[in-house]
């Protein structure tokens, strides 16, 4: 009994080990997609730039297109208007010529301000391409320190695991579940020590009788208020 009370000890050190890695590994993926999404962001916002600016430029060329289109008209009836014979024919050709040259300008203004948009949006890229290295040199070394320390504790939860399971494979099936029942009801702590005559998780004054049994360590003997597992401390060291 001694023997099982000593490794319910350990399990209980262990526990409580794998339970302050879990805890302090908790903040650590929450840091690290926060580094990544202030990264994305960004990426994402370049990407959406890069997507418009392809378009002002395929709107550019439709216009442009036009234009040629517009000129070449606008030559046309111009040299028709030399092989006029009637006024009525000058007339028509006129508003012809007059109609084109008002496309002709619209199209130039918008060439004007498509152009004007996309140099405003090429330079406002480039702002927020510098901003995304100037950001990633800035994440990099603690995306790398956060992502080794979360790989650390990762190593030692492992480690913790193993010697868990060295523990609970020499440990008969009824004293583990009760143990580990304990565990869940009591936050974490199944096996404690009396301390002061008192029970070392509760801290209620146990009976005599009570602790004389306990120190005779001949069964599992849980303290009646609390449910926790109590054990003498100095039987148990060697
Ligand atoms: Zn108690």
């Amino acid at each position: 009994m001694r023997e099982t009370l000593s490794m319910l000890t350990r399990l209980q050190e262990i526990d409580n080990t794998l339970d302050q890695l879990a805890h302090s590994k908790v903040d650590l993926p929450g840091e690290i997609e926060m580094l990544k999404g202030q990264v994305q962001e960004l990426e994402d916002g370049i990407a959406e730039g890069e997507t418009k600016l392809s378009e002002l430029e395929k709107e550019r060329r439709q216009e442009e297109l036009g234009l040629e289109m517009a000129q070449d008209k606008l030559k046309k009836y111009q040299q028709q208007l030399y092989r006029i014979k009637t006024n009525r024919e000058y007339d028509a050709i006129q508003a012809e010529i007059d109609a084109q040259k008002t496309k002709i300008s619209e199209y130039e203004e918008n060439i004007l301000d498509l152009m004007t948009t996309s140099e405003e949006l090429t330079e406002t890229l480039q702002q927020r391409r510098e901003e995304l290295d100037n950001l990633k040199a800035e994440n990099a070394p603690q995306w790398e320190r956060l992502e080794k320390e979360l790989s650390s504790i990762e190593d030692r939860m492992a480690i913790e695991r193993d010697e868990r399971k060295k523990v609970t494979v020499r440990l008969k099936r009824g004293v583990l579940a009760a143990y580990e029942r304990i565990r869940v009801g009591k936050s974490g702590q199944a096996i404690v020590p009396i301390r002061k005559r008192a029970c070392g998780g509760c801290f209620t004054t146990l009976p005599p009788q009570t602790i004389q049994e306990v120190r005779r360590t001949d069964r599992i003997i849980t303290c009646e208020n609390c449910g926790r597992i109590i054990y003498w401390d100095d039987n148990l060291k060697s």
